[in-house]
């Protein structure tokens, strides 16, 4: 019989291959024996989810370049056994067994440490109807094969993109930027509703001036099918689009369903909850990535946040988590995140306003300070526009979130807030920090210190 520790990992994209890697290198390190498996349902692994719409854009040349970890680097590298076409259909914890269908057969699998990283799926909203040829989702190769496929074919010159969040932005900027006509449709009274409506607003007009048409405050009420295909969509505000291909952008759910149903204690939203160190309530069954919620870094209530460098940082702690090693995760659900909007970029990172109400008990707790400046010295040329607006602690000036907008520096700026929630700093530490400073860059009247003039104390 093997000695070896066996660490089953499921999920292939982000979070799975980073736990089985991390696995493979802890066990490595320590000279721990470990046998690691890792299952996905579909045909290839350690996909750049991310790159889809830059495919659609021609920013990247080929589908496979998208493949960030080929099978051979875990299977050579690491020794890690693949096992692609695999799908987890149902978990025993208590005998620690899981039992996979391929084709029409079934396959089990006894663990002494399981990963979860089974991620999240597209939701869809009840029109337009997803068995329609014309209608797609945007979460995996094969989805983005099938839409390539489906131009390739077809004459396709109106693209409907249903969501005006990060998803649904970025991919309307890639269509419009392929050259098709492209309509965004957003529920709420703005796209990305998260944000402030500053920020939202500012998308908006960006998403207009490249000819992005975005209706908002309406959803589609009607989608008929004709040969299978949608050629028309009726939105609630009366409006009508002739459509030649309606992309499904409206938001994700967890895949935690197996979890909870094997008795795994749930978070917010559908996920399951995880500790620190990654570890659900079911004895060595530790979970990663989109599927699971996270204890806030600032709150320390669960929080969701479905973003791909958590989801790799996560599996990198469940990995080593599963073979032994006593790793915690500190600083996570800062929901920081970064898009595009042609030209223009927009940041997020912490607390929003409401959130930070909640958490300290009240908005007069709050001190909210924003700042319109150039991203360069507004002496030289290629000086653009940045606006900034920093959630902070009345009483102590502690940084708990910022939002940023942009032609140059957002990522920057977001990177360096994230940095002060982690280590607790207020807006006036961070005005006197030793930053870099060249008039191609920052204004010497930095935006952190033009912030820190803004307080109300
Ligand atoms: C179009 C798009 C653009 C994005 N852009 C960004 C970005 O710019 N920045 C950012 O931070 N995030 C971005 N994200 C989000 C990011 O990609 C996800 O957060 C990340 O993919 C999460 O990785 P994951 O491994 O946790 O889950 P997923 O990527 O959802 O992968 C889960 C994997 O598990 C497999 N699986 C599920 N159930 C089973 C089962 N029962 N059996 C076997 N296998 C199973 C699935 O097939 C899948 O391969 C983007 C997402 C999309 C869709």
């Amino acid at each position: 019989m093997s000695t070896k520790r066996k660490v089953v990992v499921v999920g292939g994209a982000v979070s799975g291959p980073a736990a089985a890697i991390a696995a493979a290198r802890y066990s490595m390190n320590t000279k721990g024996a470990a046998e690691i498996l890792l299952f996905e349902r579909a045909p290839n692994i350690g996909f750049a989810v991310g790159g889809l719409s830059y495919y659609i854009s021609r920013e990247v040349e080929r589908i496979d370049d998208l493949i960030v970890l080929p099978e051979n680097v875990l299977t050579k590298k690491y020794g890690v056994k693949v096992r692609m076409g695999y799908e987890l259909c149902s978990l025993d914890a208590e005998q620690k067994k899981v039992v996979f269908r391929k084709g029409g057969r079934r396959h089990s699998e006894e663990y002494d440490a399981l990963v979860m990283a089974t991620g999240a799926r597209t939701f869809f909203p009840d029109k337009p109807s997803q068995e329609a040829d014309n209608v797609f989702k945007f979460r995996s190769p094969a989805d983005l094969r099938a839409v390539e496929e489906y131009l390739d074919r077809h004459k396709v010159r109106v693209v409907a993109i249903v969501g005006g969040g990060f998803f649904g932005i970025e991919s309307a900027e890639a269509f419009r930027r392929a050259g098709f006509e492209v309509h965004l449709i957003e529920k709420t009274a703005h796209v990305l509703e998260r944000w402030h409506d500053d920020f939202s607003v500012l998308v908006e007009q960006e998403l207009a001036r490249n000819g992005v048409e975005v209706q908002k405050n309406t959803v589609v009420v009607d989608s008929p099918l004709s040969s299978k295909k949608v050629r028309v969509v009726r939105l609630a505000n009366g409006s009508k689009i002739s459509v030649d291909l309606v992309l499904i952008c409206a938001g994700i759910k967890p895949n935690a369903e197996l979890l909870l149903d094997a008795g795994a204690a749930p978070g917010p939203q559908g996920t399951v909850a995880v500790d620190k160190f990654q570890l659900t309530t079911l004895a060595d069954v530790f979970a990663a990535g989109v599927c699971t919620s996270f204890p806030h870094h600032i709150t320390g209530k669960p929080t969701w946040c479905p973003q791909a460098l958590i989801a790799h940082r996560m599996g990198i702690v469940a990995g080593r988590n599963a073979v032994g090693a006593e790793c915690a995760f500190e600083g996570v659900a800062f929901g920081t995140a970064i898009t595009r909007v042609f030209d223009a970029a927009l940041g997020r990172t912490g607390l929003t306003e409401k959130e930070a109400a909640e958490y300290l008990g009240g908005k007069r707790k709050l001190s909210i300070v924003q700042s319109e400046s150039t991203h360069a010295e507004p002496f030289m040329e290629s000086a653009r526009s940045f606006m900034a607006r920093v959630v902070l602690e009345k009483r102590s000036g502690r940084v708990l979130g910022a939002e940023a907008w942009g032609y140059g520096g957002v990522d920057k700026f977001i990177d360096t807030m994230a940095t002060a929630i982690a280590a607790k700093l207020s807006i006036d530490q961070m005005a006197l920090l030793d930053l870099t400073y060249s008039p191609p860059f920052s204004p010497l009247d930095n935006i952190m210190s033009r912030l820190a003039d803004e307080q109300v104390r």
